[in-house]
């Protein structure tokens, strides 16, 4: 019986939480501990970006807007 076999496993912090993380082909989610982290960190780039473009989606009340604008028209022409 060999200790020596298997190299000792690099292990990181997770950026999201500090647990130590073992870095390894068999953790998906390296180099944070857990899938909740990576989503965690993923979600905060996401809001980043999200506020970035900062594109308001056109609501309801614009296309009603547009809408009664429409048919304005249409009865003018
Ligand atoms: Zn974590």
């Amino acid at each position: 019986m060999s200790t020596q076999d298997t190299a000792r496993p690099l292990e990181v912090a997770c950026p999201q939480c500090r647990k130590k993380v073992q870095w390894s082909e068999t953790n998906p989610y390296r180099p944070f501990c857990s899938k909740r982290c990576r989503l965690l960190d993923l979600g905060a780039w996401a809001d980043e970006s999200h506020r970035i473009a900062g594109e308001p989606a056109m609501d309801e009340t614009d296309l009603d807007a547009l809408l009664a604008r429409a048919d304005r028209d249409d009865s003018l022409s």
